[in-house]
């Protein structure tokens, strides 16, 4: 690693050290290497190409595929005293052409692009007449059509090789399954450019997964425990995101919901008061989320069942990229995989694609269902090994307990088939547990021999002995009967007695304490003794007015962890806080005395 390089970190940055695969990536492409990097949201990849841009001559052209988050980027930047720019189709041609202007002056350090820009003739040509540093390719899964990111703009990506074969080029992604990664370096023409895969672990963030009995109930209850924090709700449709949002909202939470429904400019206000406003919970279709770099998501909870592992690690991961405390949060039910199945296969896509698409819905029931270490399953999906025992996951905090579902399994089943497998897991319980339903006496079930058989256990275990039944190929869901269970070729083994079955035990119901000692992972000024507590909170109060004043993130000052550390160690003047990781002199310069004064408010001194 060159010296030079180091020093830029320390100096601009205001990092110590480099993390994990950093300090190589960075003197490779300096040197003028290809480069592919995966490493998790949150692993530090926008440093892989800043540096680079900072240490080689020129501009380094950063293509990013959302136009509405450049700006953010460039925010950051530049409070670092980094020369950045952006050019999109928000500005004017005002703006647009003085950015022009600067990046044939040498004045920019890095310009941030979309693709649809990047490719027009007319900047093709501006940047013949530049000197270009580095060309950065953000999100460059964006170019495989296996994942839901997919941008045909991204294809024709190759051209920047074809015409600037001497520019080295870096693309970065958190995707890391197989097929997206070859699919990358084959349509970026990457073949020769050096791979560097990082751990995907993301130790920081807890993994727990409810079974659904009463969705909404239980995410009140979890976001109990996550008072006062951002976050992201996903749910699957635009009607549960706008209730979900309004039920949350009525209970003094602030909440807003995003979907492709709503009307552009309200979705990115939502989005802007997101990121700029502390402690707000976005509830969100899938829609929400790429390119949000906003560092202090504490918690993502899942109202539904998403589509794939994939998307689940993705949509997960972008909780806790400032390396704090997070929670990944999923609620889970049979009526999930039901739904999700129908989905599929209601769908127009073809055959090869609801097989693809059946078998990531399957990977993800198993993972719901596993009572191994959470972290261990999702990471031996992107071919990692992990030794398990992560001490941070449900399973691993709360192992879960089995009981001999053998004789309960049979009852289910053979109700499935003397019902005529006809009928869901709700009618199905109520004629185990021998009801009296208007459904129950038109069909005369109350005849069946399986009638009451099952008053043994109540109805939240039953639906867990069905939602198994399903997950484990014992009963599938007729997706033309309106998700009607019917037996398998697997279930007469157990309908003989030649199987016998463990099943998962269902956790009691959901008690507010329960949930709450699960929750507040991430609550910021907890963890810090009281003293401390308080001047954390009167920093966080100037960086909100500093925030506000320049309508910037209050993150793009400065991360909470770094207002945490200053908090901590109390630093008497700008040579000790230069020495807080996070503080590089352009900060130091900008904010260091503000800073000083507003901990001075909370010194001894002042308060005798
Ligand atoms: P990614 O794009 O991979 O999701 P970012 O580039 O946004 O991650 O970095 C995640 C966080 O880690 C940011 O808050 C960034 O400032 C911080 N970070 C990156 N590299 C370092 C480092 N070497 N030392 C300390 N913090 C770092
Ligand atoms: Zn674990």
């Amino acid at each position: 690693m060159s010296d030079a390089a180091l020093t830029q970190l320390r100096h601009v940055f205001g990092y110590d050290s480099f993390r994990g695969e950093q300090a190589r990536i960075v003197s490779h492409v300096a040197d003028g290497g290809d480069a592919l990097v995966l490493m998790p949201t949150g692993g530090g990849k926008s440093l892989c190409y800043q540096l680079p841009a900072l240490l080689r001559n020129g501009t380094a052209i950063v293509i990013s595929p959302l136009i509405a988050l450049m700006q953010d980027q460039v925010e950051a930047l530049r409070q670092l005293g980094v020369r950045a720019a952006f050019l999109n189709s928000s500005q004017n041609a005002g703006e647009s052409a003085a950015t022009e202007r600067q990046l044939l002056d040498g004045a920019l350090d890095l310009l941030y692009v979309a693709p649809e820009r990047l490719l027009t003739p007319r900047f093709l040509s501006l940047l013949d007449q530049a000197t270009i540093a580095l060309f950065a390719i953000d999100e460059a899964h964006c170019v495989s059509q296996w994942g839901h990111d997919f941008r045909p703009e991204y294809r024709q990506l190759t051209l920047l090789h074809e015409r600037w074969p001497q520019v080295p080029r870096i693309a970065l992604t958190a995707t890391a399954d197989t097929p997206t990664r070859r699919e990358i370096v084959e349509r970026l023409a990457l073949e020769n450019a050096q791979q560097f895969v990082s751990s995907f672990d993301r130790p920081n963030i807890r993994y727990t997964v409810v079974q659904k009995h009463d969705s909404r109930r239980q995410l009140e209850l979890f976001l109990d425990g996550h008072r006062g924090e951002s976050g992201i709700v996903y749910c699957l449709s635009r009607r549960k995101v706008d209730a979900t949002a309004a039920a949350l909202s009525a209970r003094g939470i602030s909440a807003l919901p995003y979907h492709a429904g709503l009307d552009a400019g309200v979705r990115a206000a939502n989005q802007r008061r997101f990121l700029r406003e502390d402690g707000i919970v976005m509830v969100a279709t899938i829609a929400f989320g790429m390119g949000i770099d906003k560092p202090d998501v504490r918690f993502v909870a899942h109202m539904d069942l998403p589509k794939s592992l994939e998307g689940y690690y993705q949509e997960t991961g972008r909780a806790g990229r400032d390396g704090e405390p997070s929670e990944a949060w999923l609620a889970y039910g049979l009526g999930d995989a039901v739904l999700l199945q129908r989905m599929i296969e209601n769908s127009d896509a073809g055959d090869e694609r609801k097989r693809l698409e059946r078998s990531k819905l399957d990977t993800l029931i198993g993972y719901c269902e596993s009572t191994g270490c959470r972290r261990q399953t999702l990471l031996s999906y992107f071919g990692e090994a992990h030794g398990g025992a992560c001490a941070s996951c449900d399973n691993c905090l709360e192992p879960p307990q089995s009981w001999d579902g053998t004789v309960a399994a049979q009852k289910a089943l053979s109700c499935v088939y003397r019902s005529g497998q006809r009928f869901g897991a709700a009618h199905l319980i109520d004629v185990l547990r021998g009801a009296d339903t208007a459904k129950i006496r038109q069909h005369a079930h109350q005849s069946l021999t399986t009638y009451g058989i099952g008053s043994d256990l109540d109805a939240r275990q039953w639906r867990g002995v069905f939602r198994q039944l399903v997950a484990t190929g014992l009963l599938d869901v007729d997706v033309e009967g309106h998700g009607a269970l019917r037996l398998t070729s697997d279930s007469a083994s157990v309908l003989k007695g030649a199987r016998t079955l463990s099943l998962r035990t269902e956790p009691p119901a959901a008690s507010r304490r329960r949930e709450r000692a699960k929750g507040g992972a991430g609550s910021n000024a907890a963890q810090l003794p009281a003293d401390a507590s308080a001047r954390f909170e009167s920093l966080r109060q100037w960086r909100g007015e500093a925030a506000r004043a320049q309508s910037v993130p209050a993150y793009v000052i400065f991360h909470d962890s770094t207002l945490r550390d200053i908090a901590l160690c109390q630093p008497a003047d700008l040579d000790q806080l230069a020495t807080v990781s996070g503080v590089g002199v352009g900060k130091l310069e900008r904010y260091g005395q503000a800073v000083l004064e507003a901990l001075a408010q909370h010194s001894p001194a002042a308060t005798r």
